[in-house]
């Protein structure tokens, strides 16, 4: 057992991927592991997955990377993971994160940061965030696939930085019943894995009604979506966002989405340049929303009725706080705090209207823009925004880079401030605003680009698919074409 739980430990260093419990759990689940390696952990027939830790496992504990919910097991599983364990996937671990899935390096978690399995100049990189564990876990063989959350890009920026695929599905398919909030209404299920058609036979498993998940979307509204007319030719018109044509877009990132676009264009699908004049300001809607819906989310962790509560409560008359105060200051690290602030500021009474409110009315103008540009209409809405589609001119998905470069290494994580890091997240979250399918798929670089790079051993750049709400089966179907 001993050395079972050593080889566990030794492995999580090495990779940092999967979070530290303790406890028996995990050192079984290293046994298990141990065992698996020695098998091919992708083949297909196994099925092993990874589980962030910020989804309920009833056999192993659930943290979300934070010290509030250090050493909580949930008495019951989400329910993606009853369903995976129903197709006869194995569970085989729970992964890091940024905590509660505030992030995008995956190094705001209270197990430590994780690393990329690539590096740069011998420093290890960024695997992105905040399902960096996840995508690390897949990148580097140790589960054929793994579940993440995507609540601005934490699914795809990984799958980009780890040169893994990751699928976030629209808002409402897959169940969030036993995902734990950050940001209700963005918060989605992902999926990564090896290949697109990994993805798709996880995803088709997992795209079910939950009557227990009340933002589920209804047998009504899937109905309503398989039957959501449209006049798909075999030829693709795919649009090319002028607004994300962004001077910071790295030279490699640039070429091999040019080589993305051209791949479709030369097996006859058509190029169509759209305007989304919204996304410039999509960015910093989506860093007034999310940290808001988080601060009310967050609420609930007081350490009484619900946490880890304050390791020293006796100290309190002396200090004069509140139990609450100092659970709190002793249970979230300093981004979850800072966003925590930042909500509470926002939704003040002072403040409610010139952000939050403003938030939300730019948050429906980046909806419409997607709205306008796709020929399928949005099956949520009566009406349809047919700036485009009235004259044929609509596109049947959107081709942009996954995030503007590649990842930075930890080093120069550890230089960037706040906001920098926020910034990875530009090309993501309009998706997420929005609620759309949204896939990372890597793109290889080519042979003289790589040797350009002889200092690195990343292989690809991400590129992302958007399709219109409920359209996730093309969204998969195009990044089959260009994998
Ligand atoms: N990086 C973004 C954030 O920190 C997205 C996180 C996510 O999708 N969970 O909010």
């Amino acid at each position: 057992m001993l050395s079972a739980r050593f080889c566990w430990r030794r492995a999580s260093r090495s990779l940092q991927s999967t979070v530290r419990h303790n406890g028996t759990t995990p050192i079984l689940l290293g046994a298990l592991n141990a065992a698996i390696s020695r098998y091919d952990t992708s083949s297909e027939a196994l099925k092993t997955i990874a589980i962030k830790d910020n989804i309920v496992t009833k056999d192993l504990p659930t943290t979300a990377a934070s010290g509030i919910l250090a050493g909580y097991t949930s008495p019951f599983d989400a329910t993606v993971v009853k369903l995976l364990r129903h197709n006869g996937y194995s569970i085989i671990s729970k992964t890091n994160l940024d905590e509660f899935g505030m992030g995008s390096h995956t190094k705001h978690s209270a197990a430590g940061p994780t690393l990329n399995p690539y590096s740069r100049g011998g420093v290890r990189l960024s695997p992105g965030g905040s399902s960096g564990g996840s995508a690390v876990e897949v990148a580097a063989g140790q589960s054929w696939a793994a579940l993440g959350t995507d609540t601005g890009g934490s699914v795809r920026l990984p799958a980009a930085y780890t040169g893994t695929v990751g699928f976030k599905p629209s808002y409402g398919l897959l169940s969030r019943w036993g995902v734990i909030q950050y940001a209700n209404s963005l918060d989605t299920v992902g999926i990564l894995a090896k290949t697109v058609r990994d993805v798709r036979n996880i995803f088709s498993d997992l795209n079910k009604y939950d009557e227990q998940d009340p933002t589920s979307l209804p047998p009504s509204i899937r109905n309503r979506i398989s039957t959501n007319p449209h006049h798909r030719s075999s030829t693709l018109r795919v649009g090319i966002p002028t607004e994300y044509n962004i001077t910071e877009l790295h030279p490699l990132v640039r070429s091999a989405y040019t080589r993305t676009l051209q791949h479709l264009q030369s097996a006859g699908h058509k190029i169509a340049p759209i305007s989304l004049p919204t996304t410039k300001e999509a960015l910093s809607t989506y860093y007034v929303l999310a940290p808001a819906e988080a601060s009310s989310n967050l609420a609930k962790y007081d350490g009484v009725r619900y946490g880890q509560r304050t390791r020293d409560p006796d100290s309190l008359p002396k200090e004069n706080l509140p139990l609450y105060a100092k659970t709190r200051g002793e249970g979230f690290g300093e981004e979850v705090r800072r966003r925590i602030l930042l909500g509470a500021y926002t939704l003040s009474s002072e403040s409610m209207d010139n952000y939050f409110i403003q938030a939300q009315k730019v948050r429906r103008l980046v909806q419409r823009d997607f709205d306008s540009v796709f020929a399928l209409r949005n099956p949520l809405l009566d009406d349809h925004v047919d700036r485009y589609a009235r004259d044929g001119q609509g596109v049947d998905v959107i081709v942009t880079p996954t995030a503007p470069t590649l990842p930075v290494t930890v080093e120069e994580v550890k230089q960037q401030s706040s906001i920098e890091s926020y910034m990875n997240d530009v090309f993501t979250v309009p998706a997420s605003l929005a609620g759309l399918p949204a896939i990372s798929v890597p793109i290889r670089l080519v042979d003289e680009e790589a040797a350009d790079l002889e200092e690195t051993d990343v292989r690809s750049v991400g590129v992302q698919i958007l399709g219109q709400f409920g359209d996730d089966e093309n969204v998969l179907n195009v990044a089959r074409l260009i994998e």
